[in-house]
């Protein structure tokens, strides 16, 4: 017996590499533009003074905030270190049961993290060739459900017709609906959480709010799915959401002009880009995010891949089944993907 024989051994998730120095970084969906002014007037005006106390538990202003901007209760919003801290707890308060959890096989590679972490049983749901969620499949014995919509690293949008279906379904399991990028175009069911006692939604400021350096991550849903959240997360950790976080926040939700226009811009960018990597021989799912899921005709992803890292342009790339033909590309500025854009012309035409 030795000690390492007590440790609860686990894979992490690999987050997309974080370089340094001048490089076109597309390879972890991070918004290009930077967060809205007021955030940074918010945080130089800080009364330092305050920092002295406990920031308060619920999120306090963040949460009022949250529940003007989303028109919600107070007991309906959960606040969190951002969404992967609000999935984390989500998965440790709710997936609880014999059952497995269920998820589509191409998704977040997080969720199967999570599940063997806190050893949840799960079964994962093969997307169908056009790597879209057959919503029949979702009909099965469960101990609990879990989609990003739009998926991750696909881009497709599912319904919320048919998210219903799902949702409706499957009222003796919690389904979560994971929305990191439902702001760039996609239509979000918080509305459905006032019908579904069994539905989270969740929602980051990472992606869509330029924040993913502050870690704002929330969920909404009803207030007893809330009220066991929290029990979860104060028996763990309450004090998560620093003051400072929470006055980030706020500033981010008050200018919603600015958060509306960088979301145009980023899916004005990302139509064009769609035109361009088609006359460039790539396919892709029709994607409602910040980043295209694209398969090139001819040219093998890892071979683009890695070029384009020795160019200084970092994308996204996974040696895992079904996917290892396709490249995830950010949507970053339009002067970031004209230089993809050459980059890949120069390539693909072999002149580098
Ligand atoms: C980025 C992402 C998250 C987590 O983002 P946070 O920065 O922790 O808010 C969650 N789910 C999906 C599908 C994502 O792509």
């Amino acid at each position: 017996m030795n000690w390492e024989d007590n440790v609860r051994k686990v894979i992490p998730y690999t987050p997309g590499e974080q370089p340094t120095g001048e490089v076109i970084k597309l390879n972890t969906n991070e918004n290009p533009y930077p967060p809205a002014p007021g955030v940074k007037k918010a945080l130089e005006d800080y009364d330092i003074s305050e920092l002295r106390k406990y920031p308060d538990v619920y999120g306090g202003e963040l949460r009022d905030k949250l529940c003007e901007v989303y028109g919600t209760g107070k007991d309906n919003v959960f606040v969190g270190v951002g969404s992967d801290d609000v999935l984390a707890i989500a998965f440790l308060t709710f997936f609880n049961g014999e059952k497995p959890v269920i998820f589509p096989d191409i998704t977040y590679s997080f969720y199967d993290v999570w599940c063997d972490l806190y050893r949840i049983p799960y079964e994962m749901i093969p997307l169908n060739n056009a790597f879209r969620i057959v919503k029949e499949d979702y009909i099965r014995p469960n101990g609990g459900i879990v989609i990003p919509n739009p998926n991750a690293p696909t881009g497709v949008e599912k319904s919320v017709e048919d998210l219903e279906y799902i949702i409706k379904n499957n009222r003796d399991s919690v389904v979560i609906i994971d929305e990191a990028y439902v702001d760039f175009g996609g239509r979000s069911v918080l509305p459905l959480i006032r019908e579904y006692d069994n539905l989270l939604v969740v929602q980051t400021f990472s992606k869509s709010r330029s924040m993913a350096g502050v870690r704002i991550g929330m969920a909404f849903g009803d207030s007893r799915l809330i009220g066991y959240m929290n029990d979860v997360k104060f028996s763990i950790n309450s004090y998560t959401m620093s003051r400072l976080t929470i006055s980030a926040g706020v500033a981010a939700l008050e200018d919603n002009g600015y958060f509306v226009s960088t979301c145009e811009r980023i899916i004005a960018t990302r139509e064009r880009v769609k035109k361009q990597l088609s006359e460039l021989g790539f396919e892709f799912p029709d994607s409602k995010s910040n980043f295209i899921f694209a398969t090139h005709k001819s040219v093998k992803a890892k071979d683009i891949f890695t070029a384009a890292k020795d160019k200084n342009i970092y994308l996204r790339w996974w040696n895992k089944p079904r996917i290892s033909d396709y490249l995830r590309i950010s949507i970053g500025t339009d002067e970031e993907m004209d230089a993809l854009i050459a980059f890949l012309r120069d390539y693909l035409d072999g002149n580098i």
